[in-house]
C-alpha cells in the first residue's frame, strides 16, 4: 500500500509496532518455510530474481525479503510505534500511538489477519500439569517437555507442527476438524502454480456465493519443504502420528472427548480436493496442456482407522503438552469506531470500511481469494489506493 500511495503522490507514514516484518520475526516457528513458492511472492515492482523460483523461503529469507522491499521502495516506516487507538475526528482521523498523535484524512488498517491465535474456551479445563501453547507461541520441539503432545487443528500450521514434533521423538496425537487437503505437486507442477494459472486465486469477493463462509475457510493443508513432498494426513499417519476427531470437550477430571466425525471430515476433504483437481484438469484441457504435463491422477483417499477413539485420558496417554492450531484472527481492538459486526469482525466492502476514508487490507478473501497471501497484497493495494486517491480528490473538490 505504501508503494501504491507513493505512486499516487499521496503523503503518508507507515506505523509499525516492531521492526518491518515484525509478525515474521516474532510470531512464527523457527523451521517455518513459506508454503507459497518463491515466484509467487510478487509485490508491486518487486519479484523474485533468484535461481530457485520453485523453492520455498525459510523464515530468515522471508524477513529479509520484506525488509528489502521496504528499503527498495523507501517506505516511510516509523518502527517501534504502536497504534493505541484510531478515532474519527473533525473531517478525518485521530491516530493515537505510544509515540505521539497523528491527524490524517484517511487510514489504512494493514495490521494483519493473524494477530491472535484462537484458543477454545474448553482450554480452561486442561489439567495444570499439561503445558499449553498456540501455534504462534510454538518455536521448536526442544522447548517442549518430553512426553506426548496433542496438536489440535490439522490445517497448515497444525500439520507442520505435528510432523516436526513427531520427528523429535515425542508421540503426537492430531485432533482433526474441517480441513482442506491438497497435493503439493499435481501433474508435475506446484499446486499454487495451477491455482494461479487457472485464476482460482483471483476469484473476486463479489463473485462468490457465500463470502462470509469463504472468509472462514481454513488454510490449505500445505507445507513448503525442499523435497516438495505432500504433508497430508496420510503422510502423517505413515510416520506414526495418531489421528483423532475434532476436540469437542474436556471433562473436569482431565479427559478429552473427540467428535465422531473424523471419517466424515476426511471424506469431505477428499471430495473437495477432487473438485479442485477436476477444475484444474478442465482448465488444463481447455488450455491445451494435456499431453504437455503429466496425466491426471487422484491421491489415495485419506486412511482413517475403523473406530477412531472418542476419548483420551491425558494422564494415561502421557500427554504433557497441548498445541492449539485452530486458526488465527485479526486484532482491531484499538479501532475505536462502530465499524464492527455482531461477531466483532470489521465490516467492509472489499476493504472499503463503512467510515469514509477508512480502509482495511490483508484479511481473508478481502477482495480476492489470495488477499491474505503476500501475493495478494499488490492487486488489493492498487485498487484500494485508487479508491483512496479518488476519495481525497473528491474531498478537495468539495
Ligand atoms: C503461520 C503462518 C504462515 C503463513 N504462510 C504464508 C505463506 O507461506 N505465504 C503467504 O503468502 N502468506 C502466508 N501467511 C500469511 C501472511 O501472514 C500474510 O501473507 C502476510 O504476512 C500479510 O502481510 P500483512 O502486512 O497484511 O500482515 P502482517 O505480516 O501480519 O503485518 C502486520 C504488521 O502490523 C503490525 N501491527 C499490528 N498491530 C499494530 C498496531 N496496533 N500498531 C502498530 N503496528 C501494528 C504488526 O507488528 C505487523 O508487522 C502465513 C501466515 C501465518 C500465520
Amino acid at each position: 500500500m505504501s508503494r501504491c500511495l507513493s505512486d499516487c503522490g499521496i503523503d503518508h507514514v507507515v506505523l509499525e509496532r516492531g521492526e518491518v516484518a515484525h509478525s515474521w520475526r516474532t510470531e512464527r516457528w523457527d523451521s517455518l518455510r513459506l508454503l507459497t513458492p518463491n515466484w509467487q511472492s510478487r509485490l508491486p515492482g518487486f519479484s523474485y530474481q533468484g535461481g530457485d523460483p520453485d523453492g520455498y523461503r525459510a523464515l530468515p529469507e522471508v524477513i529479509d525479503f520484506i525488509a528489502s522491499y521496504a528499503k527498495a521502495i523507501a517506505a516511510p516506516v516509523r518502527s517501534h510505534t504502536t497504534v493505541l487507538s484510531v478515532r474519527q475526528a473533525d473531517a478525518g482521523y485521530q491516530v493515537r500511538t505510544d509515540r505521539g498523535e497523528w491527524r490524517c484524512q484517511t487510514v489504512v488498517l494493514a495490521s494483519g489477519a493473524c494477530n491472535i491465535a484462537d484458543v477454545p474456551r474448553i482450554a480452561e479445563n486442561v489439567p495444570r500439569a499439561i503445558a499449553q501453547l498456540t501455534a504462534q507461541q510454538y518455536r521448536n520441539p526442544d522447548r517442549l517437555a518430553d512426553g506426548g503432545v496433542l496438536v489440535v487443528g490439522a490445517s497448515s500450521s497444525g500439520t507442520q507442527i505435528a510432523h516436526e514434533v513427531h520427528k523429535s521423538g515425542r508421540p503426537v496425537t492430531l485432533a482433526v476438524g474441517e480441513h482442506i487437503r491438497v497435493p503439493r505437486v499435481y501433474r508435475g507442477k506446484d499446486l499454487e502454480w495451477w491455482m494461479d494459472a487457472a485464476g482460482v486465486l483471483d476469484e473476486r469477493y463479489d463473485a462468490v456465493e457465500d463470502i462470509a463462509r469463504a472468509r472462514r475457510v481454513p488454510s490449505f493443508q500445505l507445507a513448503g519443504t525442499p523435497d516438495r513432498s505432500t504433508l497430508d494426513l496420510n503422510a502423517l499417519t505413515a510416520t506414526g502420528v495418531k489421528l483423532v476427531g475434532r476436540l469437542a470437550g474436556l471433562t473436569d477430571d482431565g479427559k478429552a472427548q473427540f467428535a465422531g466425525s473424523l471419517r466424515n471430515m476426511c471424506a469431505l476433504s477428499d471430495l473437495k480436493m477432487g473438485r479442485l483437481l477436476d477444475l484444474i484438469d478442465d482448465w488444463a484441457r481447455a488450455n491445451d496442456l494435456d499431453g504437455k504435463v503429466e496425466p491426471p491422477h487422484r491421491p489415495a483417499p485419506t486412511q482413517v482407522e475403523a473406530l477412531p477413539p472418542l476419548g483420551m485420558d491425558f494422564a494415561k496417554a502421557g500427554i504433557k503438552t497441548i498445541i492449539w492450531a485452530i486458526g488465527y484472527r485479526a486484532d482491531h481492538s484499538w479501532v475505536d469506531m462502530p465499524v464492527f459486526d455482531r461477531k466483532g469482525i470489521i465490516r467492509h466492502d472489499g476493504g472499503v470500511v463503512c467510515s469514509p476514508g477508512l480502509y482495511v487490507m490483508g484479511l481473508q478473501f478481502l477482495r480476492r481469494r489470495k488477499s491474505a497471501l503476500i501475493d495478494g497484497a499488490g492487486d488489493d493495494a492498487r485498487e484500494l489506493s485508487t479508491h483512496l486517491a479518488a476519495y481525497l480528490d473528491h474531498r478537495l473538490a468539495g
